[in-house]
């Protein structure tokens, strides 16, 4: 593939809505002094600044909490325990997270620390809370910039590599891309260190099972993370609608440089993060609950609005916020989409105005029952 058709390529990390940019330990702290690359950093910081200025709404996962607390604390080299590393984190979270925000408010943006343990993507009631906090930084300008949560972390409930949770947040932000900056640039078809034949991949449409052998072969382990979990991160992030892209981050700019053409690794979605998210809600094998609409609210919702409280007649079924509901005009099934709220509170706010929900509820929740973008037509 040619420089220009890598460039041609880039356009989905410069023209994504929303965009995740992953940096691993090996490329923040430096191996031998256990410091940050500060100047490295820096001109990261400008390639995001860039992008900011472009309108795109960024999100970063950082790595090398572990990596910079350990030195502070004196740990030596090696496999450290897993008491060891909760306390390296904690020690290095803090100076990871002043790093960002000196880097990225120099540089006019708002920095927001996330951590977060697996629990939170896992967990619907948290993830949907975890979603909807991601949402608001991102609305105010804010850049979250988010590690897992290593201190509270242990073994069993623990992502362990920030690869897959970079590719959780993706999905749960709906990004369009996720930039995973590694110290190799890219998947090969074998180890290129060991095996001179191994052959560069530029892009992948399906992570199938040859893709995944590429990924676990032996000496595939580089960086924390190594290749099976960038794979990984990809299968979830292209299922999620998400471009994914494995680049080196072993040069400053990075990010300018997939721009202007450097080789990288391209995961390719079947879809856009919308489409695919409608597509699941549709799919949804037994909605939890029914609403019944009026027609003013049908054919609002066949204009492709969102549905408000006011065009509901009925609510039946026991459903919580983010349960898939079917949404039934005249005794047919004309929509499916995730309630707002709960079947309990639903009920108190159907056929009010949304000016009320406040007064009614006791809480100032979303205008809409159904958010256009969590709903699907059906049928049409
Ligand atoms: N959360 C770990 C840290 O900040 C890094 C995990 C990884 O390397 O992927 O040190």
């Amino acid at each position: 593939m040619t420089v220009s058709e890598f460039r041609a390529r880039s356009r989905r990390l410069r023209e994504a809505r929303r965009l995740i940019v992953k940096v691993g330990s090996a490329l923040l702290v430096d191996a031998r002094s256990g410091r940050l690359n500060r100047a490295w950093l820096e001109s990261l910081g400008d390639d995001l600044a860039r992008a900011a200025k472009r309108g795109q709404q960024i999100i970063v996962v950082s790595s090398g909490a572990i990596a910079l607390g350990r030195r502070h604390l004196g740990l030596a080299d090696g496999r450290l325990r897993l008491e060891e590393s909760q306390a390296a984190a904690a020690v290095g979270q803090i100076r990871l997270a002043r790093a960002w925000q000196e880097i990225l408010e120099e540089r006019g943006l708002a920095v927001a620390q996330v951590l977060l343990t697996l629990e939170d993507t896992e967990d619907r009631r948290r993830y949907l809370n975890a979603r909807a906090t991601l949402n608001t930084l991102l609305g105010l300008g804010a850049v979250p910039v988010i590690n897992e949560n290593d201190t509270v972390a242990t073994a069993e409930i623990r992502y362990g590599d920030n690869d897959r949770l970079a590719a959780r947040v993706a999905q749960m932000a709906s990004a369009e891309c996720l930039v995973l900056l590694s110290d190799i640039d890219g998947l090969y078809s074998a180890d290129p260190r060991r095996d001179p034949g191994a052959r560069f991949v530029p892009e992948i449409v399906e992570v199938d099972a040859a893709i995944e052998a590429m990924a676990s072969g032996p000496g595939a382990g580089v960086g924390s993370g190594g290749m099976t979990t960038k794979v990984a991160a990809a299968r979830i992030a292209v299922g999620a609608g998400c471009s994914l892209c494995i680049a080196s981050g072993r040069r400053p700019n990075p990010l300018r440089a997939i721009e202007e053409g450097e080789r990288c690794s391209w995961f390719l979605p079947a879809g856009t993060p919308l489409a695919l998210r409608k597509q699941w809600i549709a799919g949804t094998l037994q909605p939890r609950g029914r609403l019944s609409v009026d027609g003013g609210a049908a054919a609002a919702l066949r204009r492709g609005k969102s549905l408000l409280p006011a065009g509901v007649t009925r609510v039946a079924g026991r459903f919580e916020r983010g349960d898939t509901v079917s949404v039934f005009a005249d005794g047919a099934e004309i929509a499916r989409g995730l309630a707002a709220y709960s079947s309990h509170d639903a009920a108190a706010i159907a056929g009010r105005r949304s000016g009320e929900i406040a007064a009614l509820l006791g809480y100032r929740g979303r205008e809409e029952l159904i958010h256009r973008d969590d709903l699907v037509m059906l049928g049409v």
